[in-house]
């Protein structure tokens, strides 16, 4: 869709209180509240809705907050392109992709997206430029919790038994195409610094993932050695980034896209850049002339971030506290725990749920962001959607309305921080690259349509989420600029994409050209 014909949003007055840790007003605030308390008996929820006004400027994102975290987010780039380690928070690392998919590519292939709760495998026939993709089918398989914090032989053992299986399966539509060695793309969404586009080796774990042998290690060799111990021969023709993977399916379809993105259980986004504009690459310059950089944007940080005491506290239990401040705030997994955290403290302080804190509600991420998801789009009266995630959840059988409106309003101020940060970070790569009338970086090109390819859950099934952004992103460009950006679905294209790219960077199309 083009971002120009959304409306745009108005904002109350931004102010500091409730925003940690400058302002832990919450904290502060006992004995004005007590008296409060009493005085107001026979309106209950006043001092609640208070609380819930003060949250709201706390975590509120207006157009100069915006502007400013794009700024930081595009000056941050820079000093990630400058040398390695240049910004402590974004890495900006080459995704040695040399080939973005033309749609000239032909034959089957397949791709195994690791992404975050799940992992998919699909299997692609391409059909060239007239075709296109002609047939595509995918298995999605849950990854066993146990996994997520085992060792690397574990989880590569795992997933090469299901790559396994899944080719093994191959339909009659599929056969007539199948290779004797059959070539795979991995994407893996987690950092890892690539040294070719067969290899690379993890940096760290995000997203709940912890296996402390794998860091460091070439993911591609970990995984090539489980399917060897199965007695398979697959190949991995390419190691991408799930935004790059997004990015692939994008320019498939729309030679204009430029950027990919991420917003699902964590969040990341990738772009195209001028090779000559990446002082610290010291490789050859690609004949192209460009690169494609992941930012892991997700650790990106600024004091201009509005941040608040629930921010800190999911920090604070998560297992990797003090990083990926960026996707604490926007992404998946966090914004349904960050809701939990807020009624966790409303109803420790007596301001929710009768007094008592609902012990389910104590259990950290029993909150899912789906779910708040659901209650965020209750238009009835009686928020009766709300009414049945507090029962099915919290076991809260006796909501009253009065607490059910402010649980749904606590979900539309983080949904729409969250919608709206995502959309200062989307600026900041624009204006690195001087596309859509940026202001004050890059070298301006006038008129040229920008595509942003987007995947992800979060992104596709939470509508508020999405309008927020998008209006978000028309109030920092401005309508006229923002006609030139075009904002597109890309569904799937973390694993399509990346069947795309091993297409583009598949060795048995290169050898059968030789
Ligand atoms: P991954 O990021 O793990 O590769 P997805 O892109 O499918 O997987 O994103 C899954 C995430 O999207 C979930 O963890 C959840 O946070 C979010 N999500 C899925 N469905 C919804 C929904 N209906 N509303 C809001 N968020 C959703
Ligand atoms: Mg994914």
């Amino acid at each position: 869709m083009m971002v120009g014909c959304v409306a745009a949003v108005s904002y109350v007055r931004v102010g500091p209180v409730l925003r940690s840790p400058a302002h832990p007003r919450l904290q502060n605030c006992k004995p004005q509240w007590t008296m409060l308390c009493m005085q107001q008996q026979k309106q209950e929820n006043t001092w609640a809705q208070m609380l819930v006004r003060a949250f709201r400027e706390a975590s509120a994102t207006p157009l100069p907050l915006l502007r400013q975290v794009a700024d930081a987010m595009t000056a941050e780039m820079y000093n990630g392109l400058a040398s390695e380690g240049g910004s402590q928070q974004l890495k900006m690392l080459p995704a040695y992709v040399e080939n973005l998919p033309t749609g000239e590519e032909e034959g089957l292939y397949y791709a195994v997206d690791l992404g975050g709760t799940n992992f998919r495998v699909l299997r692609v026939l391409l059909g060239g430029k007239q075709g296109r993709i002609l047939k595509q089918e995918f298995e999605e398989v849950a990854i066993p919790p146990a996994l997520m914090l085992s060792t690397s032989r574990e989880l590569f053992d795992f997933i090469a038994r299901e790559v396994v299986k899944f080719i093994a399966k191959e339909s009659d539509d599929f056969k007539p195409h199948s290779l004797d060695v059959p070539e795979i793309g991995f994407a893996f969404s987690f950092p890892v610094l690539q040294t070719s586009v067969r290899s690379g080796v993890v940096i760290h774990w995000t997203k709940g993932f912890k296996i402390d042998d794998a860091i460091g290690k070439d993911i591609v060799a970990a995984f090539q050695e489980s399917i060897g111990r199965l007695g398979k021969r697959i190949e991995i023709a390419a190691l991408v980034n799930d935004t790059v993977g997004t990015l692939a399916q994008g320019r498939y379809f729309n030679t204009n896209t430029m950027i990919g993105v991420i917003l699902g259980t964590g969040t990341n986004a990738c772009y195209v850049e001028q090779a000559d504009a990446v002082p610290k690459w010291k490789g050859p310059i690609p004949a192209s002339g460009q690169m494609v950089i992941n930012l892991e944007w997700g650790n990106f940080r600024s004091p201009y971030l509005p941040r608040t005491f629930a921010d800190e506290e999911v920090d604070r239990d998560s297992i990797n506290p003090g990083d990926q401040c960026f996707e604490k705030m926007i992404s998946g997994l966090y914004l349904g725990e960050i809701v939990r955290c807020v009624l966790v403290k409303f109803a420790t302080d007596a301001v929710l749920f009768g007094g008592s804190v609902p012990l389910k509600l104590l259990k950290p991420f029993s909150l899912p962001t789906p779910a708040i998801s659901k209650m965020d789009s209750d238009d009835s009266p009686e928020l009766k959607l709300v009414k049945i995630v507090l029962e099915d959840i919290f076991e809260i059988k006796n909501s009253t309305l009065e607490e059910r409106k402010i649980v749904h309003e606590l979900c539309g101020i983080i949904v729409e921080r969250g919608g709206r940060l995502a959309a200062a970070g989307i600026v900041g790569i624009l204006q690195k690259i001087g596309r859509a009338g940026s202001r004050n970086n890059g070298t301006p090109v006038p008129n040229k349509v920008t595509a942003v390819a987007i995947d992800g859950g979060l992104y596709e099934h939470y509508a508020q989420y999405q309008a927020h952004m998008h209006a978000a992103i028309v109030e920092l460009l401005g309508e006229n600029a923002a006609q030139s950006v075009v904002i597109e679905l890309s569904k799937d294209g973390s694993g399509i994409g990346t069947a795309l790219l091993a297409a583009s960077h598949s060795q048995h199309a290169k050898r059968h050209k030789q």
